[in-house]
C-alpha cells in the first residue's frame, strides 16, 4: 500500500492555520497529528483533541525513551509530535498534517526528506498584529512575545516547500490551495517511481 503525504503546516499565530487545517480534516482526507505539550489547556481546548496535556517530566521521559518524531521549547513549553501515532497514520496510507513551528519543522524534513513543508501566512506582519490583538485571549506580553518570535522564524522561511497566504476571510480559499499543492505533489516523478514499468505492465 501507498504511504500517505506527511504535511507540515507551520503558521505564526494570528496566520489562521487553526481554521484552515480544519477546512482539510473536514474533507476526510487527512488526520491530524494530536502534539503532546506542556502548557495549560486554553478554554475550549480537549486534551487528547487539541493536544495531550502532559506534565514536564513525563514529557523529558518521553524524549528520553524516543517517542518524540520531532519537539521544540516554544515560548517557555514543549511541544512534542508523538512518533508511533505518527508512523502508523502514515503507514496505514492516510495523509498526516503536523501543525508545527518551525524549529520542528526543520527536523522533520532532516528525517523524512519526503515531507511537504507549508508556511501558511497572514498577508502581512500589520494584519497579524492586528489579529492577535481583535483575539484578546491573551495578554499584552504573550501578544508580544508571539510577534517578536514571528521575526525569529521567518528568518528560516527557506526551509519550507511552498508559502500559502491567509488573506481575511479566505481561510476556505487556502485550504483549497493546499490542496492543490497537494495535488501536484502526488503526481511528481520522484513519488512515482517505476511509472514505466506500470505503462507496460497494463
Ligand atoms: P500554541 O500554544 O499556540 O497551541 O502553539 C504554539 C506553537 O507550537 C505553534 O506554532 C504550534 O504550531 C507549535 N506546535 C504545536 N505542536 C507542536 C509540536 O508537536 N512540535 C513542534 N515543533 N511545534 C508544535
Amino acid at each position: 500500500m501507498n504511504k500517505g503525504l506527511m504535511i507540515v503546516i507551520s503558521g505564526p499565530a494570528g496566520s489562521g492555520k487553526g481554521t484552515v487545517n480544519a477546512h482539510l480534516l473536514a474533507t476526510g482526507d487527512f488526520v491530524y497529528s494530536v502534539s503532546a505539550t506542556t502548557r495549560a489547556p486554553r478554554e475550549g481546548e480537549i486534551d487528547g483533541v487539541n493536544y495531550h496535556y502532559i506534565t514536564k517530566e513525563e514529557f523529558l521521559s518521553r524524549i528520553e525513551s524516543g517517542d518524540m518524531l520531532e519537539y521544540t521549547e516554544y515560548c517557555g513549553n514543549f511541544y512534542g509530535t508523538p512518533k508511533k501515532e505518527a508512523e502508523e497514520v502514515l503507514a496505514s496510507g492516510k495523509n498526516l498534517i503536523l501543525e508545527i513551528e518551525v524549529e520542528g519543522a526543520r527536523n522533520v524534513k532532516a528525517r523524512y526528506p519526503e515531507a511537504i513543508l507549508i508556511l501558511l501566512l497572514p498577508p502581512t506582519f500589520a494584519v497579524q498584529e492586528a489579529r492577535l490583538r481583535g483575539r484578546a485571549t491573551e495578554t499584552e506580553e504573550k501578544i508580544l512575545e508571539r510577534l517578536a518570535r514571528t521575526k525569529e522564524e521567518l528568518a528560516f522561511a527557506d526551509a519550507y516547500d511552498y508559502v500559502v497566504y491567509n488573506h481575511d476571510g479566505c481561510d476556505r480559499e487556502a485550504a483549497q490551495e493546499i490542496q492543490a499543492i497537494l495535488q501536484a505533489e502526488r503526481a511528481t516523478l520522484r513519488r512515482n517511481a517505476g511509472v514505466a514499468e506500470r505503462y507496460f505492465a497494463n
